[in-house]
């Protein structure tokens, strides 16, 4: 097949993804942008604020003047492009320890350059900033702001903070990337989590390139889940572990968020097609059995890829020193764990994925 049929048959594929499928709002990039004329792109205007074409700008969210609003206020980076495309948003440090989510949003935003770039970036990189500063994965109040989307703007701090999220910015994108890593002690193989279901999210997914896709839609609540609900394609890149900056991670994540630049047309350049990615409906935690909890020790490391009934670990008691082995339940690979540490009874110890027998 020739080159130029090729290129035919790639936008067809794009304008029925993104345009010919009934009751489904879509990108306004991509094949749009094919059809735009050059004069129709204009300013973009969010949070009060007006940026031209070509114009980049940092500046506060600003919700108000009251004592609380502090712990609301965040910063905003908005990059618009030369010419027409999506809006694309990204949002970091939701959970405010999870930091290779913000150098992530700071690399991606300082390297493109508004001159080369097609569509609208909006960038979130802290709007969990008081949990940043401290350190902590929750918010002032002690909520996990990923339980409060889409927000209301009479509850907490927490639920005023993520209305003025969801309302005043992630309703304008046309596509959301929500950066994370693993939690409290436990460290994640780079990996992408997307509603599967979702033909536009998982074509972001697959040109992510993260080597991993997995199928978990997300809680009733959390930003990826109620942008998805709200017609927005999202996906989640979680990679690392909390309050470390992870140079591998921190790449990784930066040429994904570049590479579904570039799939949504977004960027000059052809788009980087990962290759095959690995996609996986579900994945499942091992835990510390009840009543064994104590000193758990892993045996093999994030990523390996481990046979039934192999030993991935032990949790040794320290006053008895009597020791549970904890095996792989199924032929897998292992894409997230837990670090050596003081364990209880439930407590996850490894994430794994069914790999076919070998
Ligand atoms: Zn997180």
């Amino acid at each position: 097949m020739t080159r130029s049929k090729l290129a035919v048959i790639r936008l067809a594929v794009l304008m029925w993804l993104f345009m010919g499928v009934p009751g489904v709002t879509g990108f306004s990039g991509s094949a749009v942008r094919a059809m735009t004329a050059e004069h129709e792109w204009g300013p973009f205007q969010i949070l009060g604020r007006t940026i031209a074409p070509g114009e980049k700008l940092k500046f506060e969210l600003m919700p108000g003047h009251r004592f609380e609003s502090a712990y609301v206020d965040m910063p905003v980076f908005v990059a618009r492009g030369k010419s027409p495309g999506p809006a694309l948003c990204i949002t970091s440090a939701i959970h405010g320890d999870e930091i290779n989510s913000v150098e992530i949003s700071r690399r991606v935003f300082d390297m493109v350059s508004t001159r080369e770039m097609g569509g609208t970036l909006v960038v979130l990189p802290i709007i969990n900033r008081h949990g940043f500063i401290t350190r902590q994965r929750y918010t002032a109040d002690r909520q996990d702001l990923n339980r409060y989307f889409p927000g209301n703007p009479e509850g907490n701090v927490t639920s005023v903070l993520a209305h003025h999220v969801f309302t005043k910015v992630i309703k304008r994108c046309d596509a959301l990337i929500d950066l994370h890593t693993a939690s409290f002690y436990r460290h994640n193989l780079p990996q992408i989590r997307v509603d599967l279901d979702n033909d536009r999210a998982l074509e972001m997914a697959r040109h992510f390139g993260a080597g991993i896709i997995l199928g978990k839609p997300g809680l009733r609540h959390t930003l990826r889940w109620e942008a998805t609900q709200a017609g927005i394609p999202t996906i989640l890149y979680e990679g690392g572990e909390p309050n470390r900056f992870q140079l591998d991670e921190i790449k990784l994540g930066l040429e994904g968020v570049l590479n579904v630049m570039a799939y949504l047309e977004m960027l000059d350049r052809p788009p980087r097609y990962a290759g095959p990615q690995q996609i996986f409906k579900k994945s499942t935690w091992v835990r510390v059995p009840p009543g064994k909890g104590g000193n758990f020790f892993p045996e093999r490391e994030l990523g390996a890829r481990v046979k039934e009934n192999e030993l991935l670990g032990t949790v040794t008691d320290p006053l008895t020193s009597s020791r549970a082995e904890i095996r792989a339940p199924f032929d897998a690979k292992i894409i997230g764990m837990s670090i050596p540490q003081v364990t209880l009874s439930g407590f996850i110890l490894f994430d794994l994925v069914k790999m076919q027998s070998h």
